[in-house]
C-alpha cells in the first residue's frame, strides 16, 4: 500500500545510540490530520445513514476532523459537546460550525453517561437516526485504520511510539506490528492507568485478541490533559528550532519529551519510529471545498490505497 505519510530520520546526539525516525502523519491532510484521518477512514466507509453524531470536549481535534470529513463527503454531522455553550465559539468549535456541524451540549453529568442506552435514546429522539462514533473516534474500525501504519514503514525499526488520549491509536499500531517489534504509548492524561484495559478492550473488539507487544508510559502527563508547563514548552521550542518540526503541545510534545527522557534506557542501536499524530494549529475556517483529495474510504469499493 502507498504510505499515507513519509518517514524522516532525526539526527540528534542527545539520543545516544538510538536512531529516531518521525512518521509524519501531521502531513496527511490539511484538515483531517494524523491519527484522526486513520481513525475515520474505515468508519466513513461503514455508515448506514447520512448523519454522523459524535462526542468531544470544546477543543477536541476529533470533533474538528469529523466536521471536516462531513463537509467533504456531504454528510450531516452532529457534535455533542461536553459542558455548557460559550459564545462566541472558541476557534475549535467555530471551525467545526463553519464546516456545517450542528453543535449541541450536554452537562458534565449527562456527558459522563453519553455512551449509555438512555442518553443515546434521548439523542435519537432529538436528532432521528444517525451513525454514532464514540468520543475520540476510538472503536474497532478506528483500530483497524491505525493498524495500517506500521506496514507503511519501509525502514527497519524496533519500536513505534505514539501519544495516547483514548488509546485507539496505540491499540491499532500495536496490532499492526511484526514479530519482535513493540509499541510504546505516552499517556497525556493524569491518572490514565485505566487506559491499559481500554487498549486491550479495543484490540479485542477489533481482532478478538490483545497481544502483549505494547507498553503504556504514564509518567509524562505534565500535570494533566492540555497542561503545558514551561519545561515542556521549552523542550518543544528547542525541538522545533533544532529539527524544524512544528510540535503540537497537547500530545506530540509529551511523547517526544518522554522519548528523549527514556532514550538511555534503550539498547544501543534501537531503531524507534515516533508517530507525529497532529499539527499545532487549528485550520482556518471555512473548510476546503467538498472534494475527497485525502482518499477517505467512502465504501465505494476502494481497496484502501490512496
Ligand atoms: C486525538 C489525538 C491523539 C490521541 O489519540 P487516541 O487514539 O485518542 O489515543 C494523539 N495525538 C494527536 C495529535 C491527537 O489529536
Amino acid at each position: 500500500m502507498e504510505p499515507a505519510s513519509p518517514v524522516e530520520i532525526v539526527r540528534d546526539e542527545r539520543l545516544g545510540g538510538v536512531t529516531l525516525m518521525l512518521k509524519r502523519d501531521d502531513l496527511i491532510d490539511p484538515e483531517i490530520t494524523g491519527n484522526k484521518w486513520r481513525k475515520l477512514r474505515h468508519n466513513l466507509g461503514e455508515l448506514r445513514t447520512g448523519t454522523l453524531l459524535t462526542f468531544g470536549g470544546a477543543y477536541s481535534g476529533h470533533i474538528r476532523a469529523v466536521a471536516a470529513a462531513g463537509r467533504r463527503l456531504g454528510l450531516a454531522t452532529i457534535g455533542v459537546i461536553r459542558g455548557e455553550e460559550h459564545l462566541p465559539l472558541n476557534p475549535s468549535l467555530g471551525y467545526a460550525r463553519a464546516c456545517g456541524m450542528w453543535l449541541t451540549y450536554l452537562d458534565r453529568t449527562t456527558y459522563r453517561a453519553k455512551h449509555t442506552p438512555e442518553v443515546i435514546a434521548l439523542l435519537r429522539r432529538r436528532f432521528g437516526d444517525f451513525d454514532l462514533l464514540p468520543e475520540g473516534g476510538s472503536n474497532a474500525a478506528a483500530v483497524r485504520g491505525c493498524a495500517e501504519l506500521p506496514g507503511e514503514i519501509t525502514e527497519s525499526f524496533d519500536v513505534v511510539c505514539c501519544p495516547v488520549g483514548t488509546g485507539g491509536t496505540l491499540a491499532g499500531i500495536a496490532a499492526g506490528l511484526g514479530p519482535g517489534q513493540r509499541a510504546l504509548g505516552f499517556a497525556v492524561l493524569k491518572g490514565a492507568g485505566f487506559l491499559a484495559a481500554e487498549v486491550a478492550r479495543l484490540q479485542t473488539e477489533a481482532y478478538g485478541t490483545a497481544p502483549a507487544n505494547w507498553e503504556l508510559d504514564l509518567d509524562f502527563h505534565f500535570g494533566g490533559y492540555a497542561r503545558v508547563p514551561p519545561e515542556l514548552d521549552g523542550f518543544a521550542r528547542d525541538f522545533e528550532a533544532r529539527h524544524g518540526l512544528p510540535v503540537e503541545r497537547v500530545y506530540v510534545a509529551k511523547m517526544l519529551y518522554g522519548l528523549y527522557a527514556r532514550a538511555a534506557g534503550f539498547a544501543p542501536g534501537t531503531r524507534i519510529v515516533a508517530v507525529i499524530t497532529g499539527r499545532p494549529s487549528i485550520p482556518a475556517a471555512p473548510c476546503a471545498d467538498p472534494a475527497d483529495p485525502a482518499g477517505l474510504d467512502t465504501g465505494s469499493g476502494s481497496d484502501g490505497s490512496r
